[in-house]
């Protein structure tokens, strides 16, 4: 069932918040906002102002404090359109990092909780063993949460989109097949093959970007999102945000990001995702 509901956070009429804590968000000056600060986050920032991949982030400009708390100031990307819908997808393969894989393994505990949620879910999940234990290990929960949405199948799944009208739906946790996945995304572009074209060419560009930048191949880049952006004047624009559990990688350890993962190799991905965005994209135009 989707549940289109009113949108989750918005201020100053402009900006609007489809994932995270809205708490984390503060509106800026100049058309920037504030995102509370994270020090993974702002080490990618500050590296990404001088990387090829700058022009598809958000443009970054230090920490701030406001009310004793810290905060990284950026560029609000909506700033420049008016009423537009917009679209977060998260990329990868993997939305987890390998180092909190290994957290969830210490001191293994059946947990009770776990076990309820995915029941919750799908009550065939559990193996006979979880089901007589009435639990189950953190790493599985983890690792099974990512076969519910496109992450596993696709390398990408979406979080959230907010159409024109302000209608928002962050109802996607189980959004996977590729035929699912596709009605949501001409759901969000509308009839409107202009504002398809641009998404795709932007998509491309990004995609060479990647292959060439020396920030990509030197960090494992998980959790991160791409954040599409259109209006009815026709603008359309994606930008990659969110770098909360973007880390770098011990040298001289490279990614491809598109060779599977098998734990140790750190690959996300991330590539492999947006190959295939861009392939479902793409059969949405006409022929
Ligand atoms: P989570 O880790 O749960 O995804 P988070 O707190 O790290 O959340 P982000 O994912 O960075 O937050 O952002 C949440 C939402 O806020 C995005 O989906 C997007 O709607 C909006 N947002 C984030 N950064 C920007 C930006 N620079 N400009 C405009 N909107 C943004
Ligand atoms: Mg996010
Ligand atoms: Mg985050």
């Amino acid at each position: 069932i989707v549940n289109w509901s009113p949108f989750v956070v918005s201020f100053k009429k402009r900006w609007v918040q489809l994932a995270g804590h809205a708490g984390n968000f503060q509106a800026g000056e100049d058309g920037r906002l504030l995102k509370s600060y994270c020090e993974t986050e702002q080490q990618c920032l500050q590296q990404l102002m001088g990387d090829t991949l700058r022009p598809f982030v958000p443009g970054y400009y230090g920490i701030v404090q406001r009310d004793d708390q810290d905060y990284n100031l950026m560029d609000d990307l909506l700033a420049d359109f008016e009423s537009p819908s917009i679209m977060d997808c998260k990329m990868g393969t993997r939305t987890y990092l390998e180092e909190e894989l290994l957290k969830a393994r210490e001191r293994p505990r059946l947990r009770k909780d776990m076990y309820e949620k995915m029941v919750a879910v799908d009550p065939e999940a559990p193996t006979e063993q979880e089901r007589a234990q009435q639990g189950i290990l953190k790493p599985r929960y983890m690792q099974w949460r990512e076969t519910l949405s496109s992450t596993a199948t696709l390398g990408f799944r979406i979080e959230g989109i907010k159409r024109a009208d302000g209608t928002c739906n962050t109802n996607f946790k189980k959004t996977k097949s590729r035929e699912q996945v596709m009605r949501s995304l001409e759901d969000f572009v509308g009839a409107d093959i202009q504002i398809l074209k641009l998404y795709l060419q932007r998509l491309k560009e990004l995609r060479t970007t990647l292959e060439e930048s020396q920030f990509f191949r030197t960090h494992e880049v998980v959790g991160s999102s791409l954040l599409f952006v259109h209006d009815s004047s026709g603008k359309a624009c994606v930008w990659m945000i969110d770098f909360g559990k973007t880390v770098p990688l011990p040298a001289p350890l490279i990614l491809d990001h598109r060779t599977p993962w098998r734990e140790g190799n750190r690959e996300d991905g991330y590539l492999w995702g947006l190959d295939n965005l861009i392939d479902v994209l793409s059969t949405m135009l006409p022929t």
